[in-house]
């Protein structure tokens, strides 16, 4: 936009008066909204019944761990089949959509006894530094093969340690199987008075 664009409108700072100058009242105000909170910490929201409108929130971690909410998005994991088989077939789509560039596969041709499928990775892996946890490629893949965990703290001393080969994917399935089914093995999802089935492969 430049500076003569006539969709600009300029608003002209307004004047303050002598004890606007003093900032007094807003200040104060300020430390009103500080009290508050504080009070709230210190008597659990609640005094004589009114409600301060806040209270603490802060969790001991890690003695108390947060369950981050069904649909959080965390680390990745790569699904496997009812054989122990990567359930991914290698279409490239997760890789395609991903805005961060951070999915990189070699995908290779599947051995003769998986009659199912063409391709398979030979290689997947995923810069979890680079991902911005958007979940499009959990969106793009037609096999739910990919999906986004509830981990949420995860680290690592170095970038290569962050960086997820197949192997690590797979590990990660592992460690979240039985917490966190496949999405497409899950219940029904109950909103705003709908019923959204989620994805079969049956289908
Ligand atoms: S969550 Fe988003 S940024 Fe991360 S790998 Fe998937 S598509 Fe890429
Ligand atoms: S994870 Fe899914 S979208 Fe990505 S290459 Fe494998 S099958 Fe395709």
């Amino acid at each position: 936009m430049r500076a003569n664009d006539p969709n600009l409108k300029r608003i002209d700072p307004p004047t303050l008066k002598w004890h606007e100058k003093l900032y007094v009242l807003p200040i104060v105000q300020g430390l009103g909204v500080t009290a508050r909170h504080i009070a709230g910490v210190v008597f659990d929201g609640k005094i004589a019944g009114f409600d301060l409108g806040s209270k603490a929130i802060t969790m001991q971690y890690p003695e108390e761990q947060h369950v981050p909410s069904p649909n959080y998005r965390g680390v990745h994991r790569l699904n496997k089949d009812e054989q122990g088989r990567v359930k991914c077939v290698a279409c490239m789509l997760c890789a395609t959509a991903c805005p961060a560039h951070c999915i990189d596969i070699v995908g290779t041709t599947a051995p003769a006894e998986w009659p199912d499928r063409e391709k398979y990775p030979a290689s997947f892996v995923i810069d979890e530094l680079r991902c911005i946890y958007c979940g499009m490629c959990e969106e793009a893949c037609p096999v739910e093969a990919i999906e986004l965990t509830g981990l949420y703290d995860l680290t690592g001393l170095s970038r290569e340690e962050m960086i997820f080969d197949k192997t690590k994917l797979l590990s990660v399935f592992d460690a979240t199987r039985d917490t966190e089914p496949m999405k497409y093995t899950r219940p029904p999802v109950e909103s705003a008075g709908q019923t959204r089935i989620l994805p079969s492969l049956e289908s």
